[in-house]
């Protein structure tokens, strides 16, 4: 009998072939030359990687419940299926705000399956961190994973502030949508955050236990269904730090949601 580390339940076999990142993410990068980037957690090495897509780590049973909200994902930020009424549903306004560096185009969304994103990218961090483990490395100190699993597994999705989530929207299509930058560990003005990109995105999750800066929870993925996603241009993300200046002064001007 194995234990599986997300559920805690036994098992008798782990899924095989476990995805890090979702199918979708990769989609683009399988007919295309390969530039999945692994950097690893120590920030030392950033490697083109050839394998890596897969790991054994968890049971069928959350296996399938994280294929869920993978395609959640690819439904609503993969534009595969503009018919799917979890696509219609969502209101998304286009916006800009001028800030000293420039006209910043964001948007809106409103109407979001807060609880399938939130445990989308939750789902993309925890099988990552539990990857790393198996290398005897860590994305995620042990009470914030423990902390994280218990938010995932948690069907009452309520919380959206302990662990925020932001998203970047990489306007570049051509040149983002076949980058892959798996799970990493930085530090943004001071607060750990777990980064990860794919399918043309940056994904950010605060993971310190301070509290948290107001421009994060203003355009953070929050539990009304509300998010603002910045557009950013690959090059002036950089590993993503230029991103924040952009948010302080953005977020003084977001309406409320
Ligand atoms: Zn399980």
């Amino acid at each position: 009998m194995k234990k599986c580390p997300l559920c805690e339940k036994d098992t008798t076999t782990l899924h095989r072939r476990s995805h890090l990142l979702p199918e979708w993410m990769y989609s683009e990068v399988y007919d295309s030359r390969h530039k999945l980037i692994n950097v690893k957690v120590d920030r030392r090495h950033v490697n083109k990687k050839q394998k890596g897509y897969y790991e054994t780590i968890i049971c069928e049973t959350c296996e399938i419940e994280s294929q869920v909200y993978d395609r959640y994902g690819s439904l609503i930020l993969g534009n595969k299926n503009a018919q799917a009424p979890e696509v219609a549903s969502i209101v998304v306004a286009q916006r800009s705000g001028h800030t000293s560096t420039g006209d910043q185009h964001y948007s809106h969304w409103q109407n979001v399956d807060f609880c399938k994103l939130q445990k989308f990218v939750y789902a993309c961090v925890l099988r990552s961190h539990l990857a790393e483990q198996k290398e005897g490395n860590y994305l995620l100190v042990d009470k914030h994973f423990k902390r994280m699993r218990e938010l995932y597994r948690n069907p009452q999705c309520k919380d959206d502030s302990t662990y925020p989530v932001q998203v970047v929207k990489f306007i570049d299509a051509d040149t983002t949508k076949n980058l892959i930058y798996l799970p990493f560990r930085n530090k943004i003005d001071g607060h750990s955050v777990v980064e990860f990109a794919g399918g043309g995105y940056m994904f950010r999750v605060f993971v310190s236990s301070h509290r948290k800066p107001s421009h994060v929870t203003e355009v953070m993925l929050n539990a009304s269904g509300s998010l603002y996603m910045l557009h950013f241009s690959i090059k002036d993300v950089g590993t993503f730090k230029s991103t924040l200046p952009v948010l302080v002064e953005l977020a003084k001007k977001f309406p409320d949601p």
